[in-house]
């Protein structure tokens, strides 16, 4: 083995788990000690200011101009107990991280010559952070980068423990001057406001009053941890978050032994220290396993209101890397660290709530009686249907692009996934056969052996290759990738469904003249929007190649790369939606889509410049070691020397040539002209030639001693821990 791998093997084998700082036995003792949730509020606020930042929460109350006024102090107090020295907006650039900028509530007194702690409901309300190094799509010049930052009385405080010092964090919007969202909460916020809207007016049209909807989320996030002493090594890891090279280790996930594997000490370890952070910051984390791939684990969260969910998945990604790393980890979030197993996503659990906390997609004993349901359901696959490509490209990244149509994701087809019993429903209603005598009643799962309890089954099976599936009383929307903000595929999600639904509302209007009554007006139009979306209902291997051949026929869109995708929802028709709904402006729009395409060449190009060094810094000269021990053997025996020589020489020179073929494909990327040419070139040109030199340096690492090859190998990097 390489000296710089054995060192690094030897330091990791010498590791014990380590002791999860401020271990729990009790997680409810220490739930949300550091947001100002309502134990905190009662203890700092009036009782009626309580009430008002609850309803406010919840989406059934407004802030008023003068609440910041009134809480303010509370919330001081409250965060300069916990010992809080410094407090910033949080809020979420469009850069996929979080941003903030503290300041120490000190300021001067007059009277004692001397500092004290404040705090003003000006600080609380707003805040100016120079924007100019954020990321804008064009919409501000930098010499104009005035932008705001506002505070989302919808989410709550937190107090961020980071190296022993505290800051207050208040959950914020970021807008430019002219009011301009420059972030990710903003548009989520809109589509929270615009999805209740509509399904209140839909609710209402069918005889039920309800004064808000909010969409619940519970996204499953799946990471790998790596430790650190590899990661060192390997500069890919270290600044891309994927390996741009790597030969295959025989043994990968063949076996299927890591899925719900027993998991490793030191990963437990550092799991449960991220379980206690996230705990204390009120994020409800309830589930954790091994997922398939050797190195993948997830986490998944009791879901909560979009909104919450969208700033605690930020949280728990922040937590994730921040606590690996005291754990001799590096946490991956990329879509696709490694070749040859799972990459990782983010399954975004999607559902709808009532007021009365009601789920709008449960479909109860009897899915067929249970109008409700019907017509909710039928809104949604019209919504997923009309607006495939705007779902497909608001998931659309470089890392992505890895995992969508790679044969263990969810295709780049957006299609809905239901279960058999409900397609036989759906089929029912279509075709309009009579509902009563249909039999939807839970079935039981019967062992036939006396000590195993007879289990009810689910009314929904499960299908892993599908981008939007049916779960029971949910959508799973599984073509999120892992690294992702949720608030972008989420927006439009939320929007789509507003939009269809506003149409039911429409048509449920029409239909309900001269109906028997108003659940066979609602049957009627659910017939019409079944009907209408018939094409994105598909219950097969999305895997397959039929279901590609199959789904070109229905006319759905297949949008492999990341710009095709971009460019395709920005035609008019494919996200006038969002405009019409007050999501995004057009202006916006046409921001998000620059940045997302200059966001993907960046990272192509780094992911390019990064393989270039390491086999022009690491590969080449490990072959060109081994070809100096060859040559000296070349005398010896000869045909047999001469032929490895051969191979080795050969693959040096591919390794040389391709490097040299992407400088010039990189120059001629950056000169492309707009970003969208520029993203096409990565997508066309620089992607497809890193695979080809990378798999002249797989084919090489194969070859080259052991003891040559610096880089750490997968099967090091997937198994040791
Ligand atoms: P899976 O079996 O799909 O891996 P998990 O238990 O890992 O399921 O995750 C399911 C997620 O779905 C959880 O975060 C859960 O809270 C969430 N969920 C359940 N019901 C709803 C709902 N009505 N709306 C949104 N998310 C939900
Ligand atoms: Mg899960």
């Amino acid at each position: 083995m390489h000296k710089s791998r054995r060192e690094a093997v030897t330091a990791i084998q010498g590791k014990a788990p380590v002791t999860p700082l401020n271990p729990v036995t009790k997680v409810s003792d220490i739930f949300g000690v550091q947001t100002f949730n309502e134990k905190a509020q009662k203890q700092y606020l009036s009782a009626d200011v309580v009430d008002k930042l609850k309803k406010i929460a919840n989406g059934s109350g407004k802030l008023e101009a003068d609440l910041a006024g009134v809480v303010v102090e509370g919330i001081r107090k409250w965060a300069i107990s916990l010992g809080v020295t410094h407090f910033t907006h949080w809020f979420q650039p469009m850069t996929g991280l979080t941003a903030e900028k503290h300041d120490s509530f000190i300021s001067h007194d007059p009277d004692s010559g001397t500092v004290i702690e404040k705090f003003s409901a000006g600080q609380l309300i707003q805040s100016e952070p120079d924007a100019s190094s954020f990321p804008s799509g064009g919409m501000r010049s930098t010499f104009e980068a005035r932008g705001y930052t506002a505070w989302d009385a919808s989410s709550p405080i937190f107090v961020v423990e980071n190296g022993g010092s505290k800051t207050l964090c208040i959950p914020s919007v970021f807008v430019s001057y002219t009011g301009e969202s420059l972030d990710t909460k903003t548009a989520l916020l809109h589509s929270v406001e615009s999805l209740s809207t509509a399904a209140v007016e839909m609710l209402g049209e069918m005889g039920e009053k309800v004064s808000y909807v909010s969409a619940t989320i519970g996204c499953e996030q799946e990471y790998f941890l790596v430790d650190r002493h590899f990661v060192d090594l390997r500069p890919d890891l270290l600044l891309t978050g994927r390996t741009l090279l790597g030969a295959e280790s025989p043994k990968g996930q063949q076996l299927e032994d890591q899925y719900f594997g027993s998991i490793p000490p030191r990963v437990q370890a550092c799991m449960a220290e991220a379980e206690t952070e996230l705990y204390k910051l009120g994020v409800p984390v309830k589930t954790r396993h091994n997922e398939v791939a050797p190195g993948q684990y997830e986490t998944a969260p009791i879901f909560e209101d979009a909104n919450v969910a969208a700033d605690h998945n930020m949280l728990t990604m922040e937590v994730l890397r921040k606590v690996a790393l005291r754990h001799g980890f590096v946490c991956l979030l990329h879509e696709k660290p490694f070749a040859g197993v799972n990459g990782s996503g983010k399954h975004n659990n999607w559902s709808m709530a009532t007021d009365k906390g009601e789920n709008l997609l449960e479909p109860g004993k009897t899915p067929h009686s249970n109008f409700r349901f019907i017509a909710v359901l039928s809104a949604v696959l019209a919504a997923v249907h009309k607006n495939q490509v705007a779902l497909r490209a608001a998931i659309a990244s470089h890392g992505n692009d890895h995992r969508l149509g790679a044969n263990e994701a969810p295709p780049a087809i957006i299609s809905a996934f239901m279960g058999s019993t409900l397609t036989q429903v759906l089929e029912a209603i279509e075709s309009g056969a009579d509902l009563s005598k249909q039999s939807a009643e839970k079935s039981l799962i019967q062992f036939g052996i006396n000590r195993l309890p007879a289990l009810p089954k689910d009314t929904t099976d499960r299908n892993r290759t599908s981008p939007f599936a049916f779960t029971g009383n949910k959508f799973e929307f599984r073509a999120v990738g892992s690294s992702q903000q949720i608030s972008f595929p989420v927006s439009v999600l939320n929007a789509a469904v507003a939009e269809s639904m506003k149409e039911f509302t429409e048509l449920l209007k029409k239909n309900k003249q001269g109906a028997v009554s108003t659940d066979s007006a609602v049957l009627a139009t659910a017939k019409e929007f079944l009907t209408r979306s018939k094409t994105i209902r598909f219950e097969g291997n999305g895997y397959s190649e039929e279901w590609k051949a199959e789904a070109r026929k229905r006319g759905l869109h297949e949008l492999l790369k990341t710009p095709e995708s971009l460019s395709t929802f920005l035609k008019k028709e494919h996200h006038a939606f969002l405009v019409k709904s007050g999501v995004y402006t057009e202006a916006e729009l046409e921001a998000v889509v620059h940045i997302r395409l200059e966001q993907y060449a960046k990272h192509l190009d780094i992911e390019a410049k990064t393989l270039q060094r390491m086999i022009e810094q690491a590969v080449i000269p490990a072959g060109e070691q081994y070809l100096g021990t060859l040559g000296a053997t070349k005398t010896a025996s000869s045909s047999y020397a001469t032929a490895k020589i051969e191979k080795v020489a050969g693959l040096l020179t591919q390794l040389q040539t391709g490097c040299d073929k992407l400088t010039s494909v990189l120059d001629r990327a950056h000169e492309a002209g707009d970003p969208m040419k520029v993203a096409g070139v990565f997508a066309e040109e620089v992607a497809p030639l890193m695979g080809t030199i990378r798999k002249a340096s797989d084919a090489l690492e194969t070859v080259v001693p052991d003891e040559l090859w610096p880089l750490p190998r997968y099967r090091e990097m997937l198994f040791i821990r």
